[in-house]
């Protein structure tokens, strides 16, 4: 039965999510457009989920393929600069200090070769990346064991609520309204209209929604109509702190090359944050709710998860012995400490498990899997009638979340959802950024 209500509030635009996309939206359309814009958060802040529940890394694009993971790798290219400026104009945290990406065998070898290619492809410097080997490494970093490495020089560490939180006051003063506390209960299009009932209420009209729901995005879009072919799973990342005496272990975070690139599974990093503190993580451990943090969560959620996997292509998954090994596996990290810490032992021999005494804050990341039960390299962007969906916006997003929004609205320019009516966006230049990730 469809529900109409008088509407108390009326928008031309209602972005659901405060994430570090959705803030990055409301940032750059209400500096270059005319639109009444209103972002809507569940949570009592912005950057409450995933955008502060991160590695805090401005990731070097040298990560990504640029064929299968195009869109994340031109907005990574972009991100590092944009950041930069953004922080110093702000005197937010950015401490440019680089990355080592190790091997730890030929194969692995073989990856990193890859990855300099890509790098360049990506638009890094060849003198942005250095490649060595094993007795070069522990010149710079004596603690690390490797067969070879890539040092990059343009790799950061931040703190993403942080610049979240001074985005959502930088577009509130562009003329942006944030309702937090309010989740966006049910979504109902009538003609060129979309009404919103929200947790508190409060019924909304708008002209148009964008989908910026992070963990929920999928199930938002299935709800307008959009995606049905796409459903995702959750994996919660999970982190070991480092006492003190670690703080100066290495001068840089050491990633090591993922043993199985095809699946979202990473192998836990040593992670130095931006401000010294020192962490194991993440891991990835599947869970059924985008909020997975506790068992309470998953449990709740379990029933209705399965059964969506089961009549989707993430049925596979259910099937797939090398998936379900490694998922194990994964388990297997989240519940022994000494798992997890091994994991990092590997590269960095001389930390030991009796050191790390409190767990760090976990995220979810929520993989998108298409109808043949494969995941999607790329974020995904659909439009729907009076509705743009941004799905799989995984990592490296934090780090390309300023680029993406452009990329974004530059879509909506497209297909005359918006026009641009003035493109200077505080330190950038709105058709300059579209330029370069177009
Ligand atoms: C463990 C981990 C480590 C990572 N490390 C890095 C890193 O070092 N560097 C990097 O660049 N990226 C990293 N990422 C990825 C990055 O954090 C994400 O890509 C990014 O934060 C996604 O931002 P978002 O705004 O799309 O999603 P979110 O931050 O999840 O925001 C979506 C928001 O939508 C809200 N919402 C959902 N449904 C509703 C509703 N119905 N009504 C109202 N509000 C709603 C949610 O409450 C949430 O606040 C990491 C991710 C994980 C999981």
């Amino acid at each position: 039965m469809p529900w109409y209500h008088k509407p108390q509030l009326k928008f031309d635009i209602t972005i659901i999510g405060a994430g570090i996309l959705g803030t990055s939206l409301a940032y750059f359309l209400s500096h270059t457009t005319k639109k009444k814009i209103l972002v809507l958060e569940q949570a009592p802040e912005v950057a409450y989920h995933t955008s502060k529940r991160n590695t805090g890394k401005v990731h070097a694009p040298f990560l990504y393929d640029p064929q299968k993971k195009k869109l994340f790798a031109k907005a990574a290219a972009l991100g590092f600069d944009m950041w930069e400026i953004y922080a110093k104009q702000k005197g937010l945290p950015f401490k440019k200090d680089g990355v080592l990406e190790i091997s730890l065998d030929e194969q692995g070898t073989k990856r990193l070769e890859k990855y300099l290619s890509w790098g360049e492809q990506n638009g890094l410097k060849k003198e942005e990346m250095k490649f060595l080997d094993g007795k070069d490494v522990s010149k710079l970093e004596p603690e690390v064991r490797c067969h070879n490495a890539i040092l990059c020089t343009k790799d950061a560490s931040v703190d993403y609520g942080k610049f979240t939180n001074s985005l959502m006051e930088d577009a509130k003063q562009a003329g942006s309204s944030f309702l937090l506390d309010t989740r966006a209960e049910k979504i109902e299009e009538n003609k060129d209209l979309v009404q919103i009932k929200t947790s508190s209420s409060d019924t909304i009209e708008t002209k148009f929604v964008i989908n910026a729901a992070g963990g929920m995005s999928i199930d938002i879009a299935h709800e307008m109509g959009v995606a049905h072919d796409l459903t995702d799973i959750h994996f919660r990342g999970e982190y070991w702190q480092a006492e003190e005496i670690y703080n100066n272990l290495t001068k840089v975070s050491v990633y090591s090359v993922p043993k199985h690139p095809e699946y979202p599974f990473l192998d836990p990093h040593w992670i130095v944050r931006y401000d010294g503190r020192c962490e194991v993580g993440p891991n990835a451990v599947p869970v059924f709710s985008p909020y997975g943090y506790n068992f309470t969560e998953n449990i709740k959620e379990f029933p209705s998860k399965i059964v969506e996997m089961l009549s989707s292509g993430a049925a596979k998954m259910l099937f797939d012995s090398q998936f379900l090994s490694l998922a194990s596996g994964e388990f297997l990290s989240s519940v022994s400490k000494t798992v997890m810490i091994n994991r990092v032992r590997e590269f960095l021999p001389k930390i030991d498990p009796s050191k790390f005494h409190t767990r760090g804050t976990a995220g979810v990341r929520a993989s998108v899997i298409d109808s043949k039960g494969s995941f999607v390299p790329d974020a995904i962007i659909k439009e729907g009638k009076n509705s743009i969906h941004i799905l799989n916006y995984n990592s490296p997003g934090a780090t390309g979340a300023l680029p993406f929004a452009v990329h974004v609205i530059g879509e909506l320019e497209k297909s005359e959802r918006v026009k641009i009516s003035q493109t200077r966006c505080g330190p950038w230049q709105y058709d300059k950024i579209l330029e370069h990730i177009r």
